[in-house]
């Protein structure tokens, strides 16, 4: 069976077990924030760090004159704080010296090559929180690849096993099922944290059994 139709089955039955998801909204700017503030942490601290963040500073101009050190504190329910303080000042910079005040909304009217250009060379910006914000801050139907993907596509066979999760962004890109690329992403990220866990997958719940090289087991 090709790639393209084993996801499609995948994404079938996901779309079978959970509905369509509720795809997060928000700028641009703020999808963008939210997502280098996930790194290394979980939604709900990376929640806590954002609205902390968003207190201490409710205009992104606020965040380019602060001391690094006051960023930081607000940050550091999420971890890495000092570290993600310090790209967050330089990637507002870098947004407001090509777009000026506003929320990067600018970057949705750019061809999808140079929106990744400008993104991938922001500080802390890979290809999956690049994605992130055409996909969900300018609507576009392009499908980001986390941890939780590339596992599961790795077990499903769907990657080999020496695929980086930057060139599965490419391999992906033209196997999607079309108009469902976020939904997907969405109801993969759930499948792994609920089931395809990456130490001790359910396997008893798995909803495609058939297609997985690596088990079925359970932990
Ligand atoms: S059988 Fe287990 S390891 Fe394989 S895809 Fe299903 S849950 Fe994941």
């Amino acid at each position: 069976m090709l790639v393209g139709e084993k996801l499609a089955i995948v994404c079938e039955r996901l779309l079978e077990r959970y509905g369509v998801p509720d795809r997060p909204t928000g700028s641009p700017l703020e999808v963008l924030v939210r997502t280098v503030l996930s790194q290394n942490t979980n939604d709900r601290n990376r929640d806590r760090a954002y609205e902390a963040l968003r207190r201490r500073f409710p205009r992104w101009e606020m965040l380019l004159a602060a001391p690094e050190e006051e960023i930081a504190r607000c940050l550091r329910p999420g971890g890495l704080n000092h570290q993600k303080a310090r790209r967050l000042k330089e990637i507002v910079k870098r947004v407001w010296r090509r777009w000026g005040q506003g929320e990067m909304e600018g970057i949705c009217k750019l061809g999808r090559r140079e929106a990744l250009s400008f993104l991938l060379d922001l500080p802390g910006v890979g290809p999956k929180t690049a994605y992130c914000v055409l996909a969900f801050g300018c609507d576009v139907d392009l499908f980001p690849v986390d941890t939780h993907i590339l596992r599961i596509a790795k077990r499903l066979g769907l990657l080999d096993e020496r695929v980086t999760a930057e060139e599965a962004h490419r391999i992906f890109a033209p196997l999607v099922p079309p108009g469902r690329a976020r939904d997907l992403h969405l109801l993969l990220i759930r499948y792994g944290r609920e089931v395809c866990r990456a130490r001790g997958p359910l396997c008893h719940r798995c909803l495609f059994p058939e297609l997985c090289l690596y088990g079925p087991r359970d932990g």
